[in-house]
């Protein structure tokens, strides 16, 4: 793998407008939000972060590749779990600060909660007021898990932080 990032520097805002050149903007922690939604349903699945090697990865490979907060590593998503995201269509938007992965699932499910979608809960006081300050309610529109994390991730730490 050639180690040079393969992108080109941001130079005018009709370059990374209107050009033909990959030239993503990584945040100052060098990150890049992702997006990833499912490829034939369109469903959201989950909202995550690539620095550029994880961007480049995810192109190398055709497999999504995040960058992990929570545990400051390079993720390779399924790589425990066996529920590998294939990329089938690759974009990025009009600054060039934000990809969307469009995606197979092997296995179906994406949260390593076990569900289908990291949104899997709704909040339902919207458009009816925000109330006098306790904590609002959450709707859960999944019901369903597709696995059971603790069999999948045995004896691994919840990678989510408090
Ligand atoms: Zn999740």
């Amino acid at each position: 793998m050639n180690p040079a990032a393969p992108f080109a520097p941001r130079k005018t805002i009709e370059q990374v407008e209107e050009g033909q050149e990959l030239a993503p903007k990584f945040d100052p922690q060098g990150l890049i939000t992702a997006v990833t939604t499912d490829y034939t349903s369109g469903e959201l699945l989950m909202v995550g972060y690539m620095n550029a090697e994880a961007l480049r990865r995810t192109i190398d490979t055709g497999e999504a590749h995040y960058w992990s907060r929570s545990r400051q590593v390079l993720w390779h998503k399924g790589a425990t779990s066996g529920l590998v995201q294939k990329v089938r269509e690759l974009l990025v938007d009009d600054d060039q600060d934000c990809i969307w992965l469009r995606v197979d699932v092997a296995g179906g499910a994406s949260c390593h909660v076990g569900y289908r979608s990291c949104f899997y809960r709704r909040i339902p006081a919207i458009g009816k007021g925000a109330g006098d300050g306790t904590p609002l309610p959450l709707e859960f529109t999944m019901t369903e898990k597709v696995f059971d994390p603790e069999l999948v991730y045995p004896g691994q730490p919840n990678p989510t932080k408090l």
